[in-house]
């Protein structure tokens, strides 16, 4: 990306930022954001795939700092914020790298074609489970996952009771957290910064039991 095409980019994703903080739309944790551009610049995933686009603000982050030649499959399912982040995303430049898909992950996910580099989690926190399975076979060797809001406000380590109106999500978010805690598949980093990010690291189908 030359500089005139990033600072476009970086100037489209402030936008993207003060419309979120206006109109109230969830978005990534500047501890998640920086997270998600430090992997990305580590790691230089080539194929990515993001569940939950919202209005594309966090696309653009990982775009930001992804390789030349990377591209990124994102889904939402809600069309008025599917058609804001199309439109922030065709703003910034990025119409050519990013595949934008709307509908439920769930239905979409064993559409995609893999294998991906990197995934990010930011959708519905009560489906990570089911997102973990409708993915695992489209992870390349060095596969990571980055999972946002996975302590939950705290209360995914809570001890006591969780009011019943989050038990659910709370339930699954463990479940999740289980799963990638089995070695053998994953090697896991709890991140406590924002609402709490798990970075697992894939590793690799032939420990597949
Ligand atoms: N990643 C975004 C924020 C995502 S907010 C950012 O940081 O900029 C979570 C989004 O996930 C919401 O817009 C919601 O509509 C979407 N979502 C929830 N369940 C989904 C599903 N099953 N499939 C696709 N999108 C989903
Ligand atoms: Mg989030």
């Amino acid at each position: 990306m030359n500089k005139f095409d990033y600072a476009i980019l970086l100037a489209t994703r402030k936008e993207a930022e003060r419309y979120a903080i206006e109109k109230r739309v969830p978005i990534v944790s500047q501890e998640g954001a920086a997270l998600l551009s430090q992997i990305v610049s580590i790691r230089r995933p080539q194929r990515i795939l993001e569940i939950g686009t919202a209005i594309g603000y966090s696309a653009m982050v990982i775009a930001a700092s992804m390789p030349v030649g990377a591209s990124i499959v994102t889904i939402e399912q809600d069309p008025d914020r599917f058609s804001v982040a199309e439109n922030f995303l065709t703003k910034a430049g990025l119409l050519s790298q990013v595949q934008m898909c709307c509908g439920d992950a769930r239905q979409i996910i064993p559409d995609v074609s893999g294998p991906f580099d990197l995934v990010f989690f930011d959708a519905a926190k009560g489906q990570y489970p089911d997102y973990l399975a409708a993915v695992r076979d489209k992870l390349s060797s060095e596969a990571v996952i980055i999972a946002d809001n996975i302590l939950f406000r705290g209360l995914v380590e809570e001890q006591g009771s969780i009011p019943r109106r989050y038990r659910t999500i709370v339930k699954r978010l463990r479940e999740y957290l289980n799963l990638v805690n089995d070695q053998r598949c994953f090697h896991t980093d709890i991140h406590r910064g924002g609402d709490g990010i798990a970075v697992s690291y894939y590793q690799g189908r032939a420990n597949h039991v």
